[in-house]
């Protein structure tokens, strides 16, 4: 598996006719072709300085010249472009062999090609590179040996070609290095990129988020939050041995409001109505826009008289908030059922409706008032609290 130095916008698939060059063989096209020269010029020195025959010169020219080009050919037509830079980079590790041995194993020309080698693998395979390389070498190195040609081991260079080898696998070193830079920034930018996205996402996620539990017109939590956040309120509860309290108020003669006074000062009312209870809520209470003109509170540990008591405080609150339109001002009262958990509903549902219920008694009893629920058999309770749950527009008269 290649692990490193994928450019970002190279394949091997080709398009619109053009073929595209895999990375890896463009990459290694630019760096086999400055080493070779650079190997060029320094086997070229110590030929030129132990005396050479012109079929080595010819082959120096073959192989740091031309080789690298021929090599880009190859893997460029492959089929598997990948594939044929591998053969390529182990048929580089034979060629280094066979140089090291034919030379004689000169220690400074030796150690560039063999360094150089190494690197070249290690970088894009692994260790596992490794062996492969030095087996490639090998292969060289021992064919050239058997060949009969040997001339032996002649270990010394001369200055000037010893000052190129170090030259050469010193620019080679940097080559890579410099790639490796520019892959690390790339990718060091590549994250932060990603990171302000995921960070982009998120908040939209959150405002998406807020935006479908809340209602637009009041800026409450809206019935679906309260279907998801009751259950666990009442877990909470459960859990703590505490009571719950569930309070649901009604604006009185709503409809006449929006009849006399407009739509427009109806949502007035509503919205006065909405901060008027999130300004009295705690901040562990939860105040949502029930439905129209309903409104729900849910009161984590609060028994039956500090319930009743909130309910009060907010009714004469509401009732005594004028909403002001232009230059007149109305007042509006409000009716509240509350239903306590565990008594009147061991369940969301069944608090709701018994809320739901009590409220049907505020408004039967004369609207601008609360009721706790009665769970003793009454008028009231007889109503089926299907009924009761779903009739927002069907208060009594
Ligand atoms: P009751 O005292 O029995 O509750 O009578 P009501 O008139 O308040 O109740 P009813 O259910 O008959 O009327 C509720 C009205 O609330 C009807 C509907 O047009 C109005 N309404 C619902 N949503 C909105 C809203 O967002 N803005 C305004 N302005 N009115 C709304
Ligand atoms: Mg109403
Ligand atoms: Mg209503």
């Amino acid at each position: 598996m290649l692990k490193i130095f994928p450019h970002p916008s190279a394949s091997a698939a080709p398009s619109g006719g053009q073929r595209r060059v895999y990375w890896l063989v463009r990459m290694n096209r630019r760096n086999r072709s400055i080493f070779y020269v650079l190997l060029f010029l320094t086997v070229a020195s110590h030929l030129w300085v132990v005396g050479s025959s012109f079929t080595a010169w010819l082959l120096l020219a073959l192989q740091f010249l031309l080789y690298p080009q021929l090599a880009y050919g190859v893997a460029l037509r492959s089929a598997d472009q990948r594939k044929a830079e591998h053969r390529n980079q182990l048929l580089d590790g034979f060629w280094a062999g066979c140089w090291m041995a034919g030379l004689g194993f000169p220690l400074w020309i030796s150690f560039a090609m063999f360094a150089g080698a190494c690197l070249h693998m290690v970088v894009f395979y692994g260790l596992r590179g490794l062996p492969m390389v030095v087996g490639a070498m090998g292969l060289g190195a021992g064919l050239v040996i058997a060949s009969g040609n040997w001339s032996g081991v002649h270990f010394e260079t001369d200055l000037r070609t010893t000052l190129l080898a170090m030259l050469s696998l010193t620019l080679f070193f940097v080559t890579y290095a410099l790639d490796g830079y520019r892959r690390a920034m790339y990718q060091h930018r590549s994250e932060m990129k990603l990171r302000a996205q995921v960070e982009e996402i998120r908040t939209l996620q959150a405002r998406l988020y807020e935006q479908t539990m809340s209602d637009p017109l009041t800026g409450l939590l809206n019935r679906r939050h309260l279907e998801k956040a009751l259950p666990s309120a009442i877990e909470a509860a459960q859990i703590e041995g505490r009571e719950l309290a569930l309070l649901m108020v009604d604006i009185d003669h709503f409809k006449n409001i929006n009849d006399q006074h407009g739509h427009d000062v109806g949502d007035e009312v509503l919205k006065s109505l909405a901060s008027i209870m999130k300004a009295a809520a705690r901040s562990d209470e939860l105040v949502y826009r029930y439905g129209g003109e309903e409104f729900v509170i849910v009161l984590p540990d609060c028994p039956a008289d500090l319930a009743a008591r909130r309910a009060e405080q907010l009714r004469r609150r509401f009732m005594e908030s004028p909403v002001g339109f232009g230059e007149a001002s109305i007042r509006a009262t409000l009716s509240c059922g509350i239903s306590l958990y565990p008594e009147h509903g061991a369940v969301a549902r069944e608090l709701l409706r018994s809320a739901d219920a009590a409220l049907y008694r505020a408004k039967a009893n004369g609207r601008n008032r609360s009721e706790l629920f009665a769970s003793t058999p009454g008028q009231f309770d007889q109503q089926p609290l299907d009924e009761a749950a779903g009739a927002a527009g069907d208060r009594p008269a």
